[in-house]
């Protein structure tokens, strides 16, 4: 028997419906936890004038999952590349601090879960730049591998994020 689309389960206090949409714990569906195409199709209605994918949201909608990921992804690639080759020790302390708080606040609390939980098993490294790049791309190596989207060679994160490619 196939299990109804709106039958929820439990997950760390929050719910989640059968066809996997997220819920948020206000019991709606949690936008920054979905992709907008999900989103639609749950609520049968049809967009306006665009097709639902990300990459065609309009930049003045609230971002769904996918969004808030690719630029937050820019900011943390980003942090790493302009972060100090040789950084104090309270930058240092600074930056996991940040790390902590940011796994907390993160909109997609599902997400914001699973990140916390493997920060516990990956403690940041932030003792040099090289250090927190290759760190910062095997985080994002752990998401992609958990979507199952290919995984980036972390020997390139400074030519993706910091110099340009080479070749
Ligand atoms: P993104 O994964 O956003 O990548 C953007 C660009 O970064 C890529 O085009 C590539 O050039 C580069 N890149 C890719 N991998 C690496 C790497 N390892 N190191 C350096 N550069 C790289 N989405 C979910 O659906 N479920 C989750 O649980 C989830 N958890 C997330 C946790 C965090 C902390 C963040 C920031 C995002 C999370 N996301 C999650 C969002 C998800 O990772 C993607 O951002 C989203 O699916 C859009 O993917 P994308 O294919 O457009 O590219």
């Amino acid at each position: 028997t196939e299990t109804p689309a709106k039958q929820e389960t439990e997950t760390s206090g929050y719910k989640k419906l059968a066809n996997g949409i997220v819920l948020g714990p206000d019991g709606k569906p949690c936008r920054t936890c979905n992709d907008v195409a999900s989103l639609f199709a749950l609520s049968g209605k049809k967009p306006k004038s665009i097709t639902t994918t990300a990459s065609t949201l309009p930049s003045d909608c609230p971002p769904d999952v996918e969004a808030l990921g690719r630029s937050s992804w820019t900011l943390l690639h980003s942090i790493t590349a302009t972060y100090p080759t040789n950084p104090t020790p309270q930058l240092q302390s600074e930056t996991k601090t940040f790390l902590s708080t940011f796994g907390k606040l993160y909109p997609c609390w599902v997400c914001a879960e699973d990140f916390q939980t493997w920060m516990t098993r990956n403690t940041p490294r932030v003792s040099s730049r090289g250090e927190f790049g290759t760190w910062m791309c095997e985080a994002h190596n752990a998401v992609n591998e958990k979507l199952g989207k290919d995984v980036f060679d972390c020997g390139r994160w400074e030519e993706r994020w910091r110099t340009g490619w080479k070749d």
